[in-house]
């Protein structure tokens, strides 16, 4: 177990930058992920997101990545560490945690995501990065372009492989696994544990090191959960007096992109600061928005599943399911947004009446009904 920063298995420089981050002990997962992948395991790790579990497998790769006698180590040799996520904006938190804690001990880390232009990325790879963190679509172009050679990885990083598989990324995520070498070390991450994320475990990954946080796909219990029954069209004027009781930050989720802009809209004359995330945003627009809900020039983002799957955005104090989820794993991703790490947080579901059957199914999955108001 890795119960303290202070442990002497980290260089000085190591929990150095840990401190610096504003880390002070080790979450579950983070207690019981470093050992074994300082020891160079492969690691399949059940676990939400909002319990740490990117700085699990960041600081002991930077680790051995910074340490001279691990094989991580040698600089400049091409990329030793993979990392691949669903979604861009996923993408982007997980190389911010690369930057905040190894960017000042010579690391560095590029971003290979789609919606952006080639241009940048072929010259990032020229500057030979020691960490390339991208989703599977990008990484898969750059090998087909042969912009990007894999032979250097040490260790490959499957996050939210169960929203990757979920995605159709499972031939890219194979191909790319392909093109490791095969002595790689594997680490596996994944909110829930469906058949494919398991045979995708056996293929590749060697007797791994089982780690789960929690009762695995269930939401974090800081989370008080509200049900609202409302048919649709009294849904915005509910998000609307919710939005003038809790003045926190909020974050709204919608069905569709159509229906993201039009709450947006109507939220905005009401006169809150509010902005939006859906794929049919451009990239900057996409940042725009992120960057301006987490340093509080917008109060209120609304954003469809897919744009706004592990976005992580500290203290949201309230998450609102305009429309029902789908299913239930997207539910507690969802709600997962709020509670992060420490704090905790409120999720409020609207359900209309043709949304009972989505909730019934949830309720089943959570083994609870979610209170009514
Ligand atoms: P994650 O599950 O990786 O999305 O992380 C959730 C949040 O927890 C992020 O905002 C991290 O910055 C924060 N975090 C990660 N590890 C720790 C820690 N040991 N102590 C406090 N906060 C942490």
């Amino acid at each position: 177990m890795f119960c303290s920063f202070t442990d002497s298995r980290l260089t000085p420089a190591m929990r150095d930058a840990i401190a610096r981050a504003g880390y002070c002990t080790p979450t579950p997962i983070q207690a019981q992920a470093i050992g074994p992948i300082l020891e160079g395991r492969d690691v399949i790790g059940c676990a939400q997101t909002g319990t740490g579990k990117t700085a699990a497998f960041a600081i002991p790769l930077l680790e051995l990545l910074t340490r001279a006698d691990s094989p991580h180590a040698k600089r400049g040799a091409g990329p030793r560490v993979l990392v691949l996520a669903p979604t861009r904006e996923l993408a982007l938190q997980i190389a911010q945690t690369f930057d905040l804690l190894g960017a000042a001990q010579g690391v560095r880390t590029l971003v290979l995501i789609g919606g952006e232009s080639m241009g940048p990325q072929l010259a990032g790879l020229h500057k030979r990065p020691d960490v390339i963190v991208g989703t599977p679509g990008r990484l898969f172009d750059h090998l087909e372009r042969r912009s990007l050679v894999l032979g250097t990885v040490r260790t490959v990083v499957l996050d939210e492989a169960d929203r990757m598989l979920d995605m159709g990324f499972a031939p890219q995520v194979e191909r790319i696994l392909r093109v490791t070498p095969l002595d790689r070390q594997t680490l596996c991450f994944s909110a829930t544990m469906p058949r494919e994320v398991e045979t995708l475990v056996r293929r590749h990954l060697v007797r791994p090191a089982r780690i789960e946080i929690g009762v695995s796909a269930k939401p974090v219990a800081k989370v008080t959960q509200r049900l609202y029954k409302a048919p649709t069209q009294d849904k915005t004027p509910l998000l609307l007096k919710l939005l003038g009781e809790d003045l926190g930050r909020t974050l709204v989720f919608t069905r569709t992109k159509h229906r993201a802009d039009r709450v947006a809209r109507a939220v905005g004359a009401a006169g809150h600061r509010v902005t939006r995330l859906h794929a049919d945003r451009s990239m900057s627009q996409r940042r725009e928005a992120l960057d301006g809900f987490r340093n509080g020039r917008y109060r209120v983002l609304i954003a469809t599943d897919i744009a706004a799957r592990g976005i992580d955005v500290p203290e949201i104090a309230h998450v609102v399911n305009f429309d029902m989820p789908h299913t239930a794993e997207d539910y507690i991703h969802r709600i997962g947004r709020t509670a992060r790490a420490e704090a905790s947080g409120r999720a409020s579901s609207f359900a209309s009446p043709e949304e009972h059957e989505q909730l019934r199914v949830i309720e089943r999955h959570l083994g609870h009904q979610v209170p009514q108001h």
